[in-house]
This record gives structure tokens, C-alpha cells and sequence, in this order.
């Protein structure tokens, strides 16, 4: 088999500032520890996230000066409405500024004291949205999603047994929705099987509960289903993912993943009585329906990136370079989550270092190394994220440690990834004086974003 190249060519380039482990430390230092708090420009390679770093192509440049700035009913509104609804098959459409938007005006109506939302797992923002507004978040992720070094295609899946028990324990009246976030970001951007929709959907529908899916990775999610569920294999991706929406009664979406945007993000939706609350919520806190918090050339630069992101080419070059690096990092012996996820590789904190306590956030502790070592930039997604205290202020931890090395669609290369394979393996093989991490200052809500820390 030969190489899988990038299926594109660089037209425009953007300089990587290198600079020393003597600088990093220090700069590490004055951020707290915390890498959300690094001047980007202190970073070589910033895997923190696959949000809203993509590189647009040039027909999405070439979008943005055919963006109409119309207050209301630009025409670069109704080319966004057209390509969400003939890839969703939802009849309204709802543009927001980001994915937390849309999850912000559909919970504050849907959402609120006593109502239960339950998932595969929440994202970090879903989940704070829904408690925010006063509701309670539960996940349901199946067996095979709770351990990082089995391997199994569909990881993502929701524990559909699981979720029938709580229907019959607890009855379906005060469940708000269940929400499917495909892929799974927070359990290893691992894929949701059409079967496990389709059967979330009988369940829903049996005890007329809405069903929302978390639709901001829904093509890799598709061409994991193309590739690994059986009856998928010729069918197109935007077949797929007809299908796929239409086991639901509408998404939520952040156009910063798979749409190639910087920013942006919609609410689609069936239920008319439903959409006019969330339009009237949208009026007040984004902005008109035509153009929802985005400027017209937003809304262009998402219609197109809509379609580029359903493209068989690119989408076999992601998913190939995502299990490139996974495989790498297994075969020297690293821990990381297998088999490789959609958008990110995750390394397994609790078995890179087990000699660092969960109270001392060994993720953390890895995210702090790998940018020392060499200018990676990356992300905890364990107990710093997700941790909760106890009466007793105690750590309750997360059920996983892991360290998210996100990649941003369309903009490393094959050396940049050899480069940060190579860094992991020598943090590996040195992980032995690795410290453990205290946080010496924290928010209520999303505490990892502004969280301050200091070595143990
Ligand atoms: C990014 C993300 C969101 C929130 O979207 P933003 O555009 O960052 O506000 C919600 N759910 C999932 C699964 C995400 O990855």
C-alpha cells in the first residue's frame, strides 16, 4: 500500500516560532501551569484543540468575499440553511456563534430544575449548560468505552441497557433528552454505531423522549460507520448522514470541527412550537435569525466547509493520520487509547504515570511534560476537567485520566506528527521524574480553563 498523502497543497503558510526548553519552562511557570494560559505563540505544535484551527480551503476563502452582510435575509443565510438542511434533513435551522450557543438556548428551554439529560457523555460545555441551567447531566457510555486499551470499532456507544433500566426505575417524564454526541469527544472521539442510534431512537420513541444529537464530529462518526458497520461499505457519507439525523428529533453543532470554520455553529430542529422559543431566546443573546451571532461570510465559509468535510479523500487522510500517530505512540510502548479515535489521539495518564496519585492530576502533570520536552501543546481531559469534590472536599475523580493530543484538520504535516511522536516516546522513557500537580486556584464552573497550579 502506498503512502496516504495530504490531499491538498499549501498555498498560504503561517511561521512556527521555535524556542528553548530553558524559555518553556519558564513560560510554563508564568502560566500557572495551566496551558490554556500560554501565549500561543510560545507553542510549536498546539494540539489543545481541533476547535476552530482548522485550515479553510481557498473555495472557503473565496466564500468569505462572496459573504452578503445583510442585517436580515442575506442570501449567504439561505446557502448555509440549504446545505444544513440537505445534509440534516431538519426543517428549521438556527445559526449560532458556537457550539455552546445553541446548547445554551436549547437547555434554557428544554432544560431546568429536575430535568435529567442523558448521553453517551456530555461534552464539557453540554454538560455545564445543562447544569447551568439547573438540570443534572448523566452518562451512559457502554462497557467497551471504559476501557482505553481494548479495543473495540464502536466505542462511543451509549449503554442502551443501561438506559431502559433508568427509563423503567425512574420513568421517561422528567428526562429532558438524550443526547448522542457523535464521535465522542470526551471518551476518546471514539464513533457511535448507526445500530446504537437506531436503537436509542426505538427506545426514545417508545417513551416519546426527544432525542438530540451532538453533531460536531458527524462526518468522521460517519466514515467510521462507513468503514466498520456492516451494510455501510458503498454507501456515500452524506447518505450516512441523512440517516443518521433522521433517528433524531434535531443537533446541535460546532461549525469550529467539522465544517473547517474559525467560528460558528447551528441548532437544527423538527418540533416548529420549539424552534419559534429557541428563535425568540436567539433574538435576544445572538442576534436575528439570518444571521444568529455570525457575520454573512460565516455563514458562507460553514456552507462549504460543510461539504468539503463529507469528501471521501479527506476524510480517509484524517481518520489515516490520527491511527499514523496512535500507532506510533503503541508500538513504542506508550499508553493510548485504542483502537484510534476520529479527531485526536488520547494517552492514558493513570498508565503513563502510575506512580502519580489521581489528587494529583497525572494528566496534568503529562500536559506540563509534553510541553516542556517540546512545544506540544495539548490538553487534560481527566480529573482537572472533570473532577468533583466530595462534602468533605475531597477529589471525587474522573472515571479516565486521559491527555487529548487534538489535531487540527488540514494544517500539520506527516514531520510535524513524526516530531511529536518523538517527543512522547522520550517523555516516556523518562516519565520516572515526572512530578504530581496541586491547583492552587480554581473557578465553580470549566475549572480547567483558568485553573492556576503548581507542582505537589
Ligand atoms: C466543541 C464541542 C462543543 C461546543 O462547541 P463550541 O463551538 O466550542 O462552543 C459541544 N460538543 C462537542 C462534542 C464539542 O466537541
Amino acid at each position: 500500500m502506498k503512502t496516504i498523502i495530504e490531499p491538498f497543497r499549501i498555498k498560504s503558510v503561517e511561521p512556527i516560532h521555535f524556542n528553548t526548553e530553558t524559555y518553556r519552562r519558564q513560560a510554563l511557570k508564568d502560566a500557572f501551569y495551566n496551558t490554556f494560559l500560554l501565549h500561543s505563540d510560545d507553542v510549536m505544535i498546539d494540539l489543545l484543540t481541533d476547535s476552530g484551527t482548522s485550515a479553510m480551503s481557498s473555495a472557503q476563502w473565496a466564500g468569505i468575499m462572496m459573504g452578503d452582510e445583510s442585517y436580515a435575509g442575506s442570501p449567504s443565510f439561505y446557502r448555509f440553511e440549504s446545505a444544513v438542511k440537505d445534509i440534516t434533513g431538519m426543517s428549521v435551522v438556527i445559526p449560532t456563534h458556537q457550539g455552546r450557543a445553541s446548547e445554551k438556548i436549547l437547555f434554557s428551554i428544554t432544560g431546568g430544575k429536575s430535568k435529567v439529560f442523558i448521553s453517551n457523555t456530555l461534552f464539557d460545555t453540554t454538560r455545564a449548560n445543562i447544569e447551568f441551567a439547573g438540570g443534572v447531566g448523566i452518562d451512559m457510555i457502554c462497557k467497551e468505552g471504559k476501557s482505553p486499551a481494548i479495543p473495540a470499532p464502536f466505542k462511543g456507544n451509549i449503554d442502551t441497557e443501561a438506559l431502559e433500566n433508568y427509563i423503567t426505575r425512574h420513568g421517561a417524564a422528567h428526562i429532558a433528552m438524550v443526547i448522542i454526541t457523535v464521535t465522542n469527544n470526551s471518551g476518546g472521539g471514539q464513533p457511535v454505531s448507526m445500530a446504537n442510534i437506531r436503537e436509542t431512537s426505538r427506545i426514545c420513541k417508545a417513551h416519546n423522549i426527544t432525542l438530540y444529537i451532538d453533531a460536531c464530529r458527524f462526518a468522521e462518526n460517519c466514515y467510521f460507520i462507513q468503514t466498520r458497520e456492516a451494510g455501510y461499505a458503498s454507501k456515500p457519507i452524506k447518505e450516512i448522514a441523512n440517516e443518521l439525523f433522521s433517528y433524531s428529533d434535531g443537533c446541535t453543532m460546532s461549525a469550529k470541527k467539522d465544517a473547517f470554520a474559525n467560528i460558528g455553529g447551528f441548532l437544527a430542529m423538527n418540533d416548529q412550537e420549539l424552534a419559534t422559543k429557541c428563535r425568540n431566546l436567539l433574538v435576544i443573546t445572538e442576534g436575528f435569525p439570518t444571521y444568529g451571532g455570525l457575520a454573512g461570510r460565516d455563514l458562507e465559509a460553514i456552507a462549504i466547509g460543510l461539504y468539503e468535510v463529507m469528501e471521501e479523500n479527506y476524510l480517509h487522510y484524517r481518520i489515516r493520520s490520527i491511527e499514523y500517530l496512535t500507532q506510533k505512540l503503541s508500538d513504542a510502548g506508550v499508553p493510548v487509547m485504542l483502537p484510534a479515535g476520529g479527531h485526536a489521539v488520547y494517552l492514558d495518564a493513570k498508565q503513563f504515570l502510575p506512580h502519580i496519585p489521581v489528587d494529583q492530576y497525572p494528566g496534568q502533570a503529562l500536559v506540563c511534560a509534553l510541553y516542556i520536552k517540546g512545544g506540544i501543546r495539548c490538553v487534560e481531559i481527566g480529573s482537572l476537567m472533570f473532577g468533583k469534590y466530595n462534602e468533605d472536599h475531597q477529589l471525587v475523580p474522573a472515571a479516565l485520566e486521559l491527555v487529548r493530543l487534538a489535531i487540527p484538520r488540514r494544517v500539520y504535516t506527516q514531520s510535524h506528527i513524526d516530531y511529536v511522536a518523538e517527543v512522547i516516546i522520550e517523555v516516556f522513557e523518562e516519565r520516572n521524574q515526572i512530578k504530581g500537580m496541586k491547583i492552587t486556584e480554581e473557578a465553580e464552573t470549566l475549572r480547567h480553563f483558568t485553573a492556576k497550579l503548581d507542582f505537589a
